[in-house]
């Protein structure tokens, strides 16, 4: 089982990780790839949660591993169909993580038209920062966060670009599946992914939930 979230004195198991790709049009085209009408929701298993004590290890069946640096929520009560103007209320973390990306296995299963969960849900591939607990004076729809790879700025977004906001996505997955506490939400990354190398030291950032850093280890 998955370690605990210590949050506003609870311990909330981590349940299931939603994510969402193409959610920032300069990603989109970064990729080159094409928006698509409603969120492209895929999973990971919580076996792929990494605290930020342990190192990034890059897995053997893939050679390009990029990082992406995504707004996390963490979802704190039951809740299905929510609309989109209370979606706050089911919010009770929030923070970065990063959806590591074995892209160019990644690549060459979407050609195939063949899921992407060995490209993107293998052990680790889910490093995650601690909770900033969450109230309404957080405005979801301004948060800075970037990602620096060796002092380098690589990707630096704000949730005001998002494609589906984030009360969007929890009003949209709560149509699908019944949201429960422990549901983790990475909300899509911004432009400028890339390589991460054995040696690199990656952080990710934002004034609101703070600073978060990851080794990449053998
Ligand atoms: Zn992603």
């Amino acid at each position: 089982m998955p370690s605990p979230i210590q949050i506003n004195s609870r311990a909330i198991v981590p349940h299931r990780i939603f994510c969402v790709g193409k959610n920032y049009s300069e990603h989109i085209r970064e990729l080159k790839s094409e928006a698509s009408e409603s969120p492209v929701i895929f999973m990971k298993p919580v076996s792929s949660l990494l605290p930020v004590e342990k190192p990034i290890r890059i897995p053997d069946h893939g050679s390009v591993l990029h990082h992406e640096v995504e707004v996390v929520v963490l979802i704190g009560r039951d809740g299905k169909d929510i609309p989109e103007n209370e979606a706050g209320a089911f919010i009770t973390g929030i923070t970065l993580g990063i959806d590591l990306t074995l892209r160019d296995l990644q690549t060459k299963l979407k050609k195939g038209g063949l899921p992407w969960e060995l490209s993107k849900a293998f052990d680790g591939s889910a490093p995650l920062g601690k909770f900033l607990p969450y109230d309404d004076s957080i405005n979801l729809a301004d948060i800075s966060f970037k990602c620096v790879v060796d002092r380098k700025i690589c990707q630096k977004g704000n949730t005001a670009d998002m494609i589906f906001p984030i009360p969007f996505l929890i009003s949209y997955l709560s149509g699908i599946w019944e949201l429960r506490p422990g549901d983790l939400i990475f909300t899509g990354t911004p432009a400028g992914v890339g390589p991460l190398h054995l040696g690199n030291k990656i952080t990710i950032e934002s004034d609101l939930t703070g600073t978060f850093t990851w080794e990449v280890k053998a």
